[in-house]
């Protein structure tokens, strides 16, 4: 019931291979394809093949149209449910990184408190080996030592979250929550009402069809 040509169709992102994208629009006969094959044949191709009828009787016009508009929705629905996938990993990652942040903040806290706990264990011992009398001269030098010890460990902490790991941390959150506003601004602004326009076209074509097959 198809023609003896087809026309090369495009999913149209910037995943199209460019000698795909060079065939968008373009007339291919069903018996002479291209080197690597006819649409949605080369491996990984997301192309459809947009039927042309071969004559214009018997609905055959209407009922290509609706091939062709189950395919444009098909495409469609994909475009759209990659997007989604895509931000809910970007969200997850997102997640990772915000955690990521809060452990390393949460490891140097521990540090610094091992650091204190450290040194007032050290003061005792200092401050009982001196005796009662020396006891509270004992406890000062303790925690005075406890809060030197707590800030090496301070030191020992922040080398190892380090400064470019907690610089580049923040910064992959920063990348990713643009990441994030682009990706959502696309499905809302773009994939969802293309999606829409094409439900509405197929449900049209499907009309017509239905009223041309009446007639008859
Ligand atoms: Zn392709």
């Amino acid at each position: 019931m198809t023609g003896k040509t087809y026309i090369w169709r495009t999913v149209g992102d910037n995943r199209t291979r460019s000698e795909h994208a060079g065939r968008e629009g373009k007339s291919f006969f069903w018996t002479n394809p291209p080197k690597d094959g006819h649409p949605g044949e080369p491996f990984g191709c997301r192309c459809w093949a947009e039927l042309v009828a071969q004559n214009k009787s018997n609905c055959e016009e209407d009922e290509i149209a609706r091939v062709n508009a189950d395919a444009k929705l098909f495409i469609a629905k994909q475009n759209l449910e990659r997007a989604e996938e895509e931000l809910k990993s970007l969200e997850k990652k997102f997640k990772d990184i915000e955690s990521q942040i809060e452990k390393e903040k949460r490891d140097k806290e521990n540090a610094r408190r091992t650091g204190a706990a450290i040194g007032s264990i050290i003061g005792t011992g200092l401050g009982t080996t001196k005796g009662l009398g020396g006891s509270m001269k004992g406890a000062g030098i303790g925690i005075g030592i406890g809060s030197n010890f707590g800030k090496i460990l301070e030191e020992i902490g922040d080398s190892i979250t380090d400064e470019k790991t907690d610089f580049f941390l923040k910064q992959s959150k920063v990348k990713i929550k643009k990441e994030i506003a682009t990706i959502a601004e696309k499905i809302k602004k773009e994939l969802k009402p293309v999606l829409e326009k094409n439900k509405k076209q197929a449900t049209e074509i499907r009309k017509e069809l239905q009223k041309c097959k009446s007639k008859r």
